[in-house]
C-alpha cells in the first residue's frame, strides 16, 4: 500500500459519537500536516442520525463508501430517541449490516490496564498493573448463527429452544491465522479456548488450531485451555495471557470479562477485520467498545481515548502505519502520566479535562 492517499471513512453516529470522532479527525489532520501523510477522510451519517435524515440507519451510498475505504472508524449508534422503533429499523441495525456485509469475521479487543489507572480496576493493582491482552473472537459463525435455530412446540404443552453450535475447518483456520499473526507482533503466545471436554465442535476447534500452528506458525507458542478455566484464570492471573483465541460465544463472554479488568469503558478500543482481498486490502471497522452514552452526550465530557485508540488500531492493522500507531499510543500514555483525566476516570490529585482538551493534549504529545 502506498503511504499516500489512504481513504478513511468516519461515521460519528449518535450521542457522544460525534464528540469523540471529532478528536480522531483532529489527529488525522495533524498526521497529514506534520507527518506528510495524505489521509483523505469523508464523514457520513449512520444510526439514528441517518434515520432522522434518510429514514434508514445506513444508506446504500454510505455502505458502498465503507466498502471502498481503507478503514472505517465509527463512534456509536443508538439512543433513547429511537428506542421505540421496531427491531429491524433501529439505529444498531446499521452496525450489524456493516459487520455482516463486510464479512468481518475477526473481532479484536485489547484489554490493557494502564498503570496510571490501575486503581479503577476491581482487582488488586499487582494482578492487573501492566496487563496487556488481545482477545481474538470469531464473529460470524458458531451458535449465534448456526442452523437449525428457533423455538418449537413439543408434547405436553412444552416448548423447546434450539440453537446450533457449528464450525467448519475453514472458519476455524482463518480466525486461528489472525490470532497467530497478531501473536508474532506481540509476545508470541496464543491461548486457544474451547470446551473440547464436552463439545465435538470444541474437539474440532482444538485440532484445527493445532494443525495451523504446526504447519504455518511453528515458532508461536500455543496453549489450549478450556473456556471455563480461562474465565477463572483471567481473574486469578490475567498477565499469563498474550493472545486469547475463542469462538463467537466464548469470545463474547471472555472479552467482556477481560474488559472489566481494565476498569474503564472509555478507554477500550476494538477492531473487526475481514479477509484480505486480492489487492492486499483488509476490510475493517474500528470502534470504541462503549455505546452512545446518551446520559452525557452534548456536554463535551466524554472520554475520547477509546476512539483514539481505535484509530491507533486502524493505523496498525489496516494502514501499515506501525510507527504512527506507536506514536499515538505513547501520546495517550504521556497525557495520562501528566494526570489529565476526563470525568469518567478522574481521581484525587488529577486534573479534570473536557473531551476537546483531552484530544488537544494528546496531539500536543505527538509533537
Ligand atoms: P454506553 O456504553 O453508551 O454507556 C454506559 C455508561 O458508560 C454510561 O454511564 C456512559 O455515560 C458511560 N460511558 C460510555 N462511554 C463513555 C465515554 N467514552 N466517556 C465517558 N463515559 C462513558 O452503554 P448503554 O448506556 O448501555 O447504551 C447507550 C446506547 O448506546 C444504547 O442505545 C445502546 O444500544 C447503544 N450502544 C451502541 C453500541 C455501538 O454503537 N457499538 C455499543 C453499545 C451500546
Amino acid at each position: 500500500m502506498s503511504s499516500k492517499g489512504r481513504k478513511i471513512l468516519l461515521l460519528p453516529g449518535d450521542g457522544i459519537g460525534p464528540e469523540v470522532v471529532r478528536e480522531v479527525k483532529k489527529i488525522l489532520e495533524w498526521f497529514n500536516k506534520n507527518k506528510s501523510l495524505d489521509f483523505s477522510f469523508d464523514e457520513e451519517l449512520i444510526g439514528g442520525a441517518s434515520i432522522d435524515v434518510n429514514k434508514i440507519p445506513i444508506t446504500d451510498e454510505v455502505f458502498y463508501k465503507s466498502l471502498q475505504s481503507d478503514a472505517v472508524i465509527l463512534g456509536a449508534c443508538g439512543g433513547p430517541k429511537w428506542d421505540n422503533l421496531e427491531f429491524s429499523k433501529k439505529p444498531e441495525r446499521a452496525l450489524l449490516k456493516l459487520r455482516k456485509e463486510l464479512k468481518l469475521f475477526a473481532n479484536l479487543r485489547p484489554a490493557i490496564c494502564f498503570k496510571q489507572l490501575v486503581d479503577s480496576s476491581t482487582l488488586k493493582p499487582e494482578i492487573v498493573s501492566g496487563l496487556d491482552i488481545m482477545i481474538v473472537r470469531e464473529l460470524t459463525g458458531g451458535i449465534y448463527f448456526g442452523e437449525p435455530r428457533g423455538i418449537e412446540p413439543i408434547e405436553n404443552n412444552q416448548r423447546r429452544g434450539i440453537n446450533t453450535h457449528s464450525y467448519t475447518t475453514s472458519e476455524i483456520q482463518r480466525i486461528a491465522r489472525v490470532a497467530f499473526d497478531l501473536a508474532k507482533k506481540r509476545k508470541n503466545v496464543v491461548t486457544s479456548c474451547e470446551k473440547s471436554n464436552v463439545m465435538e465442535a470444541g474437539v474440532l476447534w482444538r485440532e484445527e488450531v493445532q494443525l495451523i500452528k504446526d504447519k504455518e506458525f511453528k515458532k508461536v507458542e500455543l496453549n489450549h485451555m478450556l473456556a471455563d478455566n480461562c474465565a477463572m484464570q483471567l481473574l486469578r492471573n490475567p498477565k499469563q495471557f498474550d493472545v486469547i483465541l475463542a469462538d463467537n460465544l466464548f469470545g463474547d463472554m471472555l472479552s467482556d470479562e477481560a474488559a472489566m479488568l481494565t476498569g474503564s469503558l472509555g478507554l477500550l478500543p476494538s477492531a473487526s477485520l475481514g479477509a484480505r482481498d486480492k489487492n492486499g486490502k483488509i476490510r475493517s471497522l474500528y470502534e470504541p467498545v462503549h455505546g452512545s452514552a446518551p446520559d452525557i452526550a452534548g456536554k463535551n465530557i466524554a472520554n475520547p481515548i477509546a476512539t483514539i485508540l481505535s484509530l491507533s488500531m486502524a493505523l496498525r492493522y489496516s494502514l501499515d502505519l506501525e510507527k504512527e500507531a506507536d506514536l499515538l499510543d505513547a501520546a495517550v500514555q504521556k497525557v495520562l502520566d501528566d494526570g489529565l483525566r476526563t470525568k469518567d476516570i478522574i481521581s484525587k490529585g488529577n486534573k479534570e479535562v473536557t473531551t476537546t482538551d483531552m484530544g488537544d493534549a494528546i496531539i500536543s504529545k505527538l509533537k
